[in-house]
């Protein structure tokens, strides 16, 4: 028995004085969590090494209908750091918040930001706050600059290192936000025109000169009527509007339903509130715009 604990023992701390760097790698990284996987991204290219960044609704999920977890209250009490879209788009945090009892500080990414209102669905004449900021690519630069800020205050120490990693990656964004309006500028002014499930690229359209419309509103929440359906089939007849798009958040059947009824092709599927898996087309935010901007100039006509 003696022997045998002893070999255990001395199994175990060997282990542990073949790792000290792994180990203690692991533990010196902050914990950050981020309410969608696109906000998670932002903030692991600020925090790099010195941050470890979970996303609570992760790829492909929907941030308008999500239920919080168990696991989510534990990790939401673990970090160091929480980002939060706000603008209306996590309808369930504030409860998450207080069942998790953290004490980290809520970082509103979009602080800054002036708001796009549309129109109310469920309350005409109403207007409802558009949380999509991140669609447009001038205001995923105010995000990065208010995750940087809140890094620098939850974690003074790592200063230097956010405020570099941030400047490195506001210059790409640069590069990336010239692509998506040379990729847009060579789509022929007419066609400029998209279908997609909900209300998610009203930023885009107004940063880049494209107007969407959708069957469903700003959020996911209510299932559009057959009075919406049937609306969005006459506007996309009456204007000949050339292609409607698939979201990786949303149900597809829809679409193809509007796709068959008006003749409009189905022009791929992009990436509107979350990011793929990592290995897929839109595993980062930059390479989501791309992806989209792609997938829109494809669609209409523009140079690919
Ligand atoms: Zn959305």
């Amino acid at each position: 028995m003696t022997t045998r604990r002893m070999l255990l023992t001395g199994a175990l701390a060997a282990a542990f004085i073949a790792t000290p760097a792994a180990a203690q790698d692991a533990g010196s990284r902050k914990l950050a969590v981020a309410t969608t996987s696109i906000i998670a991204d932002l903030a692991r290219n600020v925090g790099g090494d010195r941050l470890e960044v979970r996303a609570l609704v992760g790829p492909n999920g929907d941030a308008h209908v999500y239920s919080p977890t168990p696991g989510d209250a534990k990790e939401l009490a673990a970090a160091a750091a929480v980002f939060v879209n706000g603008l209306g788009l996590e309808g369930w945090l504030t409860r998450l918040v207080a069942a998790s009892g953290t004490k980290a500080p809520m970082i509103i990414v979009t602080k800054g930001i002036t708001p796009l209102r549309m129109p109310d669905e469920e309350h005409p004449g109403k207007t409802v706050i558009d949380p999509h900021a991140w669609q447009s690519v001038a205001d995923a630069k105010v995000y990065v600059a208010n995750i940087r800020d809140g890094l620098d205050a939850a974690d003074p120490a790592g200063t230097a290192v956010y405020d570099a990693n941030a400047q490195a990656y506001l210059a790409k964004l640069d590069e990336l936000e010239k692509e998506v309006r040379t990729a847009i500028g060579g789509i022929p002014a007419d066609r400029r025109k998209i279908i997609t499930t909900h209300d998610a690229f009203g930023y885009f359209g107004a940063a880049y000169g494209m107007s969407f419309i959708a069957p469903e509103g700003v959020s996911t929440e209510a299932e559009p009527s057959a009075k919406d359906v049937a609306r969005i089939i006459r506007q996309i007849k009456k204007q000949k509007l050339p292609a409607v798009f698939l979201e990786n958040v949303a149900d597809p059947r829809l679409m193809e339903q509007i796709a068959r009824e008006t003749g409009a092709a189905i022009g791929g599927r992009v990436y509107s509130d979350a990011l793929s898996e990592p290995s897929g087309p839109a595993g980062t935010y930059i390479d989501m715009m791309r992806h989209n901007v792609r997938e829109f100039a494809k669609a209409l006509g523009g140079r690919v």
